[in-house]
């Protein structure tokens, strides 16, 4: 199994342990179908604490989740792993960061 493949990411650290919170209440289910990031007011990130009014883009997003499900390691890569510490990076199944 790859890593977990989050709707969210920290816009902050990368990481895909994000709660959407919208009118200041935590969303704890979400159906995949039923989102728009818009309908969310803030995100709290598990990893780095931070509460950001929005989440990574979703081209970056895209880019971060394609690049670990199929491990590319490039130049793009490198710079996302150093721009964003807390991507979940599984490193049984490929050799990102190594
Ligand atoms: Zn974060």
């Amino acid at each position: 199994m790859p890593a977990p493949i989050s709707i969210f990411r920290c816009a902050n650290c990368g990481s895909s342990k994000v709660t959407p919170y919208a009118n200041g209440k935590k969303q704890k289910s979400i159906l995949l179908g039923a989102i728009r990031q818009t309908e969310f007011d803030s995100y709290e990130c598990a990893a780095c604490g931070q509460l950001l009014d929005h989440c990574m883009n979703e081209a970056e997003k895209n880019a971060i989740d394609a690049m670990i499900i199929q491990a590319i390691d490039d130049e793009r890569t490198k710079e996302y792993l150093k721009k964003y510490p807390n991507i979940e990076v599984d490193l049984a199944i490929h050799t990102l960061r190594k």
